[in-house]
């Protein structure tokens, strides 16, 4: 399994199984006509005593989605199944980081009584009043909620080791989470500004867009992180995290 350690900070990524949708939607002006089995993968930090889950995956779907996509699990796939392998369950859960509050990102948002959720003001504003052409993306229930919200301007310092990067474009108010690792590299959850590897690797946008041109700048900033492992939202290939 895909646990790390390294002194007083662990982090494990969680498989919350793969949901369908067209690959085009994942990367920017390709992929036409293609279906991808994404990726749900929400990441477990323990840092200085703290339980931090970055994202919660994606949500018991309204008819009107699971035409467009379906929801693939294997036993033990699901945040909650996850957790309890690990002898967890959600209301052990402190903090929530939701990168972005698209319906895959923050769809078991509800599980959690006892955390504080993280989120860049500028993204829980547009979530309830999103344009047009982002209005599917987002699922009022999933968000909605009698929950306690802490709302971050910019760069945030949430430990010693965990950092939240604002990486806006794909959305307005999306983040990424860098975590510092003892032996100076950082994991770096890029969430939605980098799906797939090729994000990072060839500077390729998301294909959903708020801004295009603010897209590639986090993309940029993300790549400018030195020692980093990068971990892509939606990539199927890499669902794991192997620190060597
Ligand atoms: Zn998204």
């Amino acid at each position: 399994m895909g646990l790390a350690m390294s002194g007083e900070v662990s982090i494990r990524l969680l498989v919350d199984g793969r949901f369908t949708l067209p690959k085009a939607l994942l990367v920017f002006g390709k992929y036409f006509g293609e279906t991808y089995e994404a990726a749900l993968k929400p990441m477990l930090i323990v840092s200085e005593g703290e339980r931090i889950l970055v994202d919660t995956g994606i949500g018991p779907l309204p008819a009107k989605h699971t035409r467009f996509h379906k929801v693939i699990r294997k036993p033990g796939e699901g945040i909650e199944a996850q957790l309890k392998a690990l002898g967890l369950k959600p209301e052990d859960i402190d903090v929530v980081v939701n990168t972005h509050l698209h319906f895959d990102h923050c769809g078991n948002n509800a599980l959690f009584k006892n955390a504080k959720f993280y989120v860049q003001a500028d993204e829980l504003r547009y979530a309830y009043a999103p344009d047009k052409f982002m209005k599917n993306a987002y699922i009022r229930s999933f968000f909605d909620l009698e929950v306690d919200y802490v709302l971050i301007r910019g760069r945030y310092k949430l430990t010693e080791h965990v950092w939240l990067l604002p990486t806006p474009g794909h959305t307005p108010g999306h983040q990424s989470v860098v975590v510092e690792l003892p032996d100076g590299r950082r994991v770096v959850y890029c969430g939605d500004a980098a799906t797939l590897r090729e994000c990072i690797e060839r500077r390729n946008i998301p294909g959903v867009l708020w801004r295009a041109d603010v897209a590639l700048r986090s993309i940029d900033r993300l790549r400018s992180i030195r020692n980093a492992i990068y971990i892509y939202a939606h990539d199927n290939e890499q669902l794991e995290l192997l620190l060597p």
